[in-house]
């Protein structure tokens, strides 16, 4: 039996509709959701992702402003025009596409930006809130999953979830989205030991590694939950997930690449941005 293939466009599209609708309402009361896009230097994948983001912007009625900025920007200067969009009445939230040039610390780039507007969820505020439980803001790739878990009725409480892949911006959080929502939660690594055995206890499983078909049918229980953020590209630069496709035979849901977690991802992102120009307002 083949498993129901979780629709991440179709349900991105049903989400940017009623962000837009929202919006529409929010415009009446003077406030258009803004946000500032910021990217460093000429790297192709970035350049798409701010691309999608604008067109995101668009489908859901806000303001944007697109900052493109030289490879050779200093740290300084970022800094300087990240202060200057903490300022700006039009900014609801800001985002530095990563990465950013070497010679720029990461981490000072998300300290830099103002907690009510950090709509990627990654400074440290943020994570804080997000470890409590009381949070505002979800880092977007997580909560796109648990979108896509809600939309097919898939309640993680008591189950064994496994999310495989540990970083800041997706298993981490990840995790802790699953364990508020009271899953039994494995975080899985390079020094994991055993790790087929450890995702082959999953009722739901996520695997965020970055490796193409890195999770094969024998690490995946009969009738599991199967969900694939990963973006990786094949021998013929095909765009393909961290799952192999046959796993689809032993799943009940899982989700495709592309088309599943990563359409979630960025329309995500506009629920935070609606969301900081809610809050920003009081309203
Ligand atoms: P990352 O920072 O490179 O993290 C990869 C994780 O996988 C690490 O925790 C690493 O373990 C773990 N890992 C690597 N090899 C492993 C192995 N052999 N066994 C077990 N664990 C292993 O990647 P990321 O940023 O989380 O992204 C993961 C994937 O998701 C990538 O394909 C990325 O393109 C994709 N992604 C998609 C979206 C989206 O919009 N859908 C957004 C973000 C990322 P260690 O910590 O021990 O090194």
């Amino acid at each position: 039996m083949s498993a129901v293939r979780m629709d991440g466009k179709a349900l991105s599209a049903k989400v940017r509709g009623s962000i837009l609708a929202e919006t529409e309402e929010l415009k009446k009361k003077g406030v258009t959701p803004g946000l500032a896009v910021v990217i460093v230097g000429n790297d192709p994948a970035s350049e798409i992702y701010v691309r999608n983001k604008e067109r995101a912007c668009e489908q859901c009625g806000f303001y944007s402003e697109k900052y493109a900025l030289p490879e050779e920007t200093s740290q300084e200067e970022l800094l300087g025009l990240i202060a200057q969009l903490n300022e700006s009445p039009q900014i609801s939230g800001i985002l530095c596409q990563m990465p950013v040039p070497k010679h720029i610390s990461e981490q000072a780039v998300i300290d830099a930006i103002d907690p009510r507007k950090d709509v990627d969820a990654f400074h440290p505020v943020n994570v804080g809130k997000i470890m409590v439980g009381n949070f505002d803001f979800v880092p977007c790739t997580p909560a796109g999953v648990m979108e896509l878990l809600d939309e097919y009725q898939i309640d993680p409480m008591g189950k064994e979830c496994v999310v495989v892949g540990r970083s800041n911006i997706v298993g981490k959080p990840m995790a802790m989205l699953l364990l508020h929502r009271h899953g039994t939660v494995t975080i899985c690594h390079s020094r994991t030991q055993d790790l087929a055995e450890v995702c082959r206890r999953a009722d739901i499983l996520v695997a965020a590694v970055g490796k193409a078909g890195f999770i094969t049918p024998d690490m995946v229980k009969e009738g599991a939950v199967v969900i694939d953020v990963g973006i990786n590209r094949n021998a013929e630069g095909k765009v393909c997930g961290d799952v192999a496709p046959e796993v689809m035979d032993k799943a009940s849901y899982m989700t495709p690449v592309p088309g599943g977690a990563g359409p979630m991802t960025i329309t995500m992102l506009m629920k935070n941005t609606l969301k900081a120009a809610k809050l920003q307002h009081n309203l």
